[in-house]
C-alpha cells in the first residue's frame, strides 16, 4: 500500500526522524490556517505548498510551490488543489490533487549552504538483506544520476537479524561528505530511518531530498513509503491511511470481493482461478491475437457470486471486446461454475460481447452442457486449444 508524503512523514517523525514540518489541507482556506499554525509552531515565514498524490516528480510537474506570504499560500493552494498533475510517474492522464501539504520552508531565504542528498531503504531480494541506497546527488534528478552516473549512488547492506550497526551509519555520513554536527545528525537520521522501515514492515522508504540545512540539521523533506500489504494486519492503524482516490476504482471494487485483479490495456477480459493459470491464459490470449484487458484470479473457491462480481468488473471496461473464462475444476466443480456464469449473465443482462468459457476438470462435460443449453451468447470449450481458436475467431 502506498501512502502520501504527509502520512509518511508522520510515521518518520514517530520513529524519531527529523522532518520538514507541515500540516495537510483540503481547501485554500484551510491552507492559510495551516500556514498560520505552522508559523506559530516553527517560526517559519515562508512556506512550500506541496500537492499530495501517490507519485513522484511533483516538483517538476508544478505541484510544489514556494509561498512567501499568507496571500501566496492561498494563491498557490488555489492553483494546486483540483489540478490534474502530470508527472513522469502518473502517466499522461495525470492525477487530480485533493490535498496539499503546507510545509515550512527549510531552505531558508538567502541561504546557500544547503545540500540535498538521496536516501532509501528497501529489500534486496537477491541477498535477503535490507539495503540502504544513498547519494550526494539528491533532489529532482535522481533518475538521471542513476542512469548516467550510477557510481554516485552508494549501497550499504544490512543483515536484518543484526540490524544497522553504528559503524555503518558513520560510514554513510562520512561518504556523504559530512563532518561535525551534520555528521552526528546524519548518523541519527539514518538509524531512525532504518528503524522506521523495519518497525512498519515496509517494502520501501525513499527520502529525496534529505536536506542538510544551513544550520546543519538533517531533515526529510519528502517521503515515499510503500507499506507491505502482507504485513498490514499487524498495523491496523495504517488502514486509515489508505486513499481510495489514488487507486484504480476497478481494483478497489475487486478487492472488496477478494478478487485479485490488475487492470491492463487490452481488449480481451479474462477470469481464471489460480494465478499461474491466469498468467498462462493471458499468454493464450496474446497468442490468439488479442491483448489481455486484465489479470483476474478468482481464487480456489470460485462460486456464482465471485463469478458475477468478476464479470461485472470486467464488463465495466469499455475496451473489452470478448471475455475468456478459464476455470480448472479442482476444488470447485465445473457445473457449479457454469451455473454461476449463466446466472451472472442473466442477472447482469444486456451483455453484448461474446463470452468463451473453458471448463476443465471435475464435471467438465456437465458444465459444457449447461453453457451450451443456456441459449446465451456464451461459447464453451473444454481444451485450451478450442478456447484459443474461439478467441482467434472472435478477434478476427
Ligand atoms: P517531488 O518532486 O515529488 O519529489 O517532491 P519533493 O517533495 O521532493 O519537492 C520537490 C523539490 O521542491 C525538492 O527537491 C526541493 O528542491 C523543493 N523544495 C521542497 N521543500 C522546499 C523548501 O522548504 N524550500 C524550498 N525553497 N524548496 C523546497
Ligand atoms: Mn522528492
Amino acid at each position: 500500500m502506498n501512502i502520501h508524503e504527509y502520512q509518511g512523514k508522520e510515521i518518520l517523525k514517530s520513529f524519531g526522524v527529523s522532518i520538514q514540518e507541515g500540516i495537510v489541507a483540503s481547501t485554500p482556506e484551510q491552507a492559510v490556517e495551516a500556514a498560520k499554525d505552522l508559523q506559530a509552531q516553527t517560526g517559519t515565514g515562508w512556506w512550500v505548498v506541496k500537492a499530495q498524490i501517490h507519485a513522484g516528480g511533483r516538483g517538476k510537474g508544478g505541484g510544489v510551490k514556494l509561498a512567501k506570504s499568507l496571500e501566496e499560500v492561498k494563491e498557490k493552494a488555489e492553483e494546486i488543489l483540483g489540478m490534474t498533475l502530470v508527472t513522469h510517474q502518473t502517466g499522461p492522464e495525470g492525477k487530480v490533487v485533493h490535498k496539499v501539504l503546507i510545509a515550512q520552508d527549510v531552505y531558508y531565504p538567502g541561504e546557500t549552504d544547503t545540500s540535498e542528498f538521496y536516501m532509501s531503504v528497501l529489500l534486496n531480494r537477491q541477498t535477503g538483506r535490507n539495503i540502504i541506497m544513498y547519494s550526494t546527488e539528491g533532489g529532482m534528478d535522481i533518475e538521471e544520476v542513476a542512469d548516467k552516473t550510477p557510481e554516485l549512488i552508494f549501497k550499504e547492506e544490512v543483515e536484518p537479524g543484526i540490524g544497522l550497526q553504528a559503524f555503518q551509519a558513520r560510514k554513510i555520513a562520512f561518504n556523504l561528505g559530512l563532518s561535525g554536527k551534520a555528521f552526528k545528525e546524519m548518523t541519527k537520521f539514518v538509524t531512525a530511518l532504518y528503524n522506521a522501515y523495519v518497525g512498519t514492515d515496509s517494502s520501501m522508504f525513499e527520502i529525496n531530498p534529505v536536506l542538510k540545512t544551513s544550520d546543519n540539521l538533517i531533515l526529510a523533506v519528502d517521503s515515499k513509503v510503500n507499506l507491505d500489504d502482507n504485513a498490514l494486519f499487524r498495523h491496523k492503524d495504517y488502514e486509515a491511511m489508505r486513499d481510495l482516490n489514488e487507486e484504480d476504482p476497478a481494483e478497489t471494487e475487486a478487492s472488496k470481493s477478494n478478487l485479485n485483479f490488475v487492470k491492463l490495456d487490452g481488449n480481451v477480459g479474462c477470469m481464471v482461478n489460480g494465478a499461474g493459470l491466469a498468467m498462462a491464459t493471458m499468454d493464450i490470449i496474446k497468442l490468439s491475437g488479442g491483448e489481455p484487458a486484465n489479470f483476474l484470479d478468482v481464487g480456489g473457491g470460485a462460486n456464482a457470486e465471485t463469478v458475477e462480481a468478476g464479470l461485472k468488473i470486467i464488463l465495466n471496461d469499455p475496451n473489452v471486446k470478448a471475455i475468456l473464462i478459464n476455470i480448472f475444476g479442482g476444488i470447485v466443480r465445473c457445473d457449479r461454475v457454469a451455473q454461476g456464469v449463466v446466472e451472472a449473465y442473466k442477472k447482469i443482462g444486456e451483455i453484448n460481447i461474446p463470452i468463451i468459457v473453458r471448463l476443465q476438470g471435475t464435471n467438465a462435460e456437465g458444465g459444457k452442457k449447461i453453457i451450451d443449453e443456456s441459449g446465451l451468447k456464451v461459447f464453451s470449450a473444454i481444451t485450451l486449444k478450442e478456447a484459443s481458436d474461439l478467441v482467434q475467431e472472435i478477434m478476427a
